[in-house]
């Protein structure tokens, strides 16, 4: 008789590492995913020779688990210069690389982003992300990252400048809620390697991993609306019995699926795209950060000056990062980002065409009280589950939290 394969539910970058590490076990398995590709939050589509992530996002090459499983070399990286440029009372201030540099950092200071004490505490906050193993940073006691900085001893100008339009940005919540675990974690990450996008787009990364895969093991356009320890329901009607399920859906979608997950809120996120004729208006391959909170802009780049494959020849792509998902119309937060763009590179920005205005609702998954531990991926009723809301956001987390649960099922089907 044969034996009947893991079902996987979802084939963003959790149900991709599950399957991976299933794959490597020998154990057989099918994904069912609802959409038509492989990468869910991580997709790029490719419109009249551009490459738009999305909603704008960036992979960091100290990923353990990154480097563990993903091709690096295949994936062409380009990287962004370190650090960032900081927009305050009108003008741009450099803040170099806080991250392997704090004395450099900051040493254009006294430029109003941060003090002399707040020099020697980013040292600090580096020395200590880069004590132990990344994994000991996801044990320490843990607090908001607000009150940890505060407790640090940064002042308030540093925070508000630097770490809340930086860190908030990475994290899409400005209000510096999210776990200090997951501060010191990035930064580590920011001091052990580099920020980049892979040459074909974030995209490339999930089709990576599903070019890893057995031909025809990923079924696209198909919904699962019901699982039960050993069976899936499609939406089609059809009932699939299964070794085991694995949901690894995003963290709302489990809980319609499993009603006794805890519920997970999602931060939301907007990306504007825009193309522009002719040469770019920022040169450097940066991140440019605002400091003033002043709506809408909370970060703005040119993936195209760093990876040049994400414009056609003879134009640039500019992405704009709004937090939250603002009620106004999109023509009316565009009107707002051209505007604000305008004042920032000081030139006219009427004649940049926009491309594409991604509204994300569920970016990232928020949970109440904010704290980051890997939850069991075994639930009472015998259904697996994975995915960043079960650790924290990030690709990393995605990763290693499918994998773990991909071990947990063997371990079951043994
Ligand atoms: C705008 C944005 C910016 C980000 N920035 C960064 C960043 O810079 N760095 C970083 O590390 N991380 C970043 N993240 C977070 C990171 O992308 C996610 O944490 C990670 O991709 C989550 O992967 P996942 O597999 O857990 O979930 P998902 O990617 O959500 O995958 C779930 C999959 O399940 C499928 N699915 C859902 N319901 C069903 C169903 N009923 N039946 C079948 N299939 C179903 C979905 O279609 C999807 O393919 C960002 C995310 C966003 C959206």
């Amino acid at each position: 008789m044969k034996l009947k394969p893991v079902l996987i539910v979802g084939a963003g970058l959790a149900g991709l590492a599950c399957a991976l590490e299933l794959h490597n076990k020998g154990i057989e398995f099918v994904i069912h995913e609802a959409s038509d590709g492989p990468g869910g939050r991580v997709r790029t589509d490719f419109v009249n020779g551009f490459q738009l992530d999305r909603g704008f996002q960036v992979y960091l090459t100290a990923y353990p688990e990154g480097r563990r499983v993903l091709n690096y070399e295949a994936l062409n990286f380009g990287r962004f210069s370190p650090g960032a440029m900081v927009r305050l009372s009108g003008r741009f201030h450099r803040v170099m690389d806080p991250w392997r540099e704090p004395f450099l950092a900051l040493s254009q200071i006294l430029n109003p982003v941060g003090s002399m004490k707040d020099k020697l505490l980013v040292a600090r906050l580096r020395a200590v992300s880069l004590a132990g193993t990344p994994d000991d940073l996801l044990q320490k006691p843990e607090t908001t990252s607000m009150k940890a900085l505060q407790g640090y001893g940064f002042s308030q100008n540093m925070i508000e400048r630097f770490f809340r339009p930086f860190f908030g940005g990475i994290m899409l919540d400005s209000q510096l809620q999210v776990s200090s675990r997951m501060l010191e974690y990035v930064f580590r990450m920011m001091a052990e390697g580099d920020t980049v996008l892979p040459a074909l787009g974030m995209g490339a990364i999930p089709l990576q991993l599903a070019s890893k895969l057995p031909e025809g093991s990923i079924r696209y356009g198909s919904r699962v609306v019901r699982v039960r320890a050993n069976q899936v329901m499609l939406a089609s009607g059809e009932e699939l019995d299964a070794a085991a399920v694995v949901v690894a859906t995003d963290g709302p979608e489990a809980v319609r699926l499993l009603p006794d997950l805890a519920p997970v809120a999602a931060r939301k996120v907007m990306t504007l795209y825009f193309s522009i004729q002719g040469p770019a208006p920022i040169l450097d391959p940066i991140i440019l950060l605002n400091g003033n909170l002043e709506w809408p802009i909370q970060n703005t780049c040119l993936p195209s000056v760093v990876c040049p494959t994400y414009a056609p020849a003879g134009k640039h792509l500019m992405s704009v990062t709004v937090l939250g998902d603002p009620p106004q119309q999109d023509h009316v937060v565009e009107t707002a980002v051209r505007g604000q763009l305008a004042r920032w590179l000081d030139r006219d920005v009427s004649g940049w065409r926009l491309l594409r205005i991604y509204r994300i609702p569920n970016a990232h998954p928020v949970s109440k009280p904010e704290t980051i531990e890997e939850k069991p991926p075994k639930l009472d009723n015998g259904v697996f589950v994975c995915g960043d809301h079960r650790f924290m956001a990030s690709i990393q987390a995605a990763l290693v939290n499918g994998r773990h649960a991909a071990e947990a099922v063997a371990a079951h089907v043994a």
